[in-house]
């Protein structure tokens, strides 16, 4: 079984994210940047199957500017075998990445595509869904246990009555939730490795894909900012404010 699995570069979960002075987006320059945490664990998810010696090929697509060329490096020391980069310099929004997903499909021909859930930067939740929707195959979204069984694919979903598990039938699309896995790090020998792994570089012009954006951003604007707190004295005086200041008893 072949799999693609989706890299997004982000900027790293840890990064204090500020919002640019024009409220056209957010600041990136001189930020640190990192693989988005759901596609750690696609990529953990693939690699796990290829030890148990049910994927036989693991590509790492990203798409994006130049830099995006980092993110798979990590993946390629994480265990991926290649890369594919698809450049640009514009704004890739999910129905985009979506259709060059499937432009990837057309040309690589994988039983499967895994993405993350989310990407932490836009928070869409879309590109899965879309993806699947435009190859006309089966779904298994926010993934919390991926096994293959009779040449179909047990998905078991985290729901909000507990646990769903479907049967879907390959080739498939699977998005990962957060408890599918815990992403390995990759280790030196493994980075230096991966240094040597081929990375194919393509631009959407080539795969056919018209990537403009469908949406426009009016306004990007920072939370409100939070009220310090106080410290009370005792029960009562909290009491009394809950109830007369905060209004909340
Ligand atoms: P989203 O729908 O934007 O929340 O993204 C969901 C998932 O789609 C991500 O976790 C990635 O696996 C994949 N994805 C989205 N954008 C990109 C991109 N530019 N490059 C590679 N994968 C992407």
């Amino acid at each position: 079984m072949k799999i693609l699995v989706g890299v997004k570069r982000v900027i790293d979960y840890n990064v204090k994210v500020r919002v640019k002075a024009d409220g056209t987006g957010v600041e990136t320059a001189n930020v640190k940047m990192s693989m988005n945490p759901f596609d750690e664990i696609g990529v953990e998810e693939a690699v796990r199957l290829k030890e148990k010696g049910i994927a036989t090929e693991i590509v790492a697509v990203s798409m994006g500017p130049a830099a995006a060329q980092e993110t798979i490096r990590t993946a390629l020391a994480m265990g991926a075998d290649r890369g594919i980069l698809v450049q640009t310099d514009a704004e890739l929004q999910p129905l985009a990445v979506a259709k060059l997903f499937k432009a990837l499909v057309a040309k690589e021909s994988p039983q499967l595509v895994i993405l993350g859930k989310q990407a932490i930067d836009d928070d869409c939740n879309q590109t899965g869904q879309m993806l699947a929707a435009l190859l006309g195959w089966a779904q298994g979204t926010f993934a919390s246990k991926v096994a293959p069984a009779d040449g179909r694919l047990e998905v078991t979903r985290e729901v909000d009555g507990g646990l769903e598990t479907l049967s879907i039938a390959l080739p498939a699309v699977v998005t990962t939730d957060l408890r599918l896995n815990e992403p390995r790090y990759a280790s030196l020998p493994n980075i230096m490795k991966a240094k040597k792994k081929p990375i194919e570089t393509l631009t959407p012009d080539a795969l056919g894909v018209d990537p403009a954006p469908r949406l426009v951003t009016l306004k990007v604007a920072e939370p409100a900012k939070r009220l310090a707190g106080v410290k009370v004295k005792d029960v009562a005086e909290l009491v009394d404010k809950l109830k007369n200041e905060a209004k909340v008893i």
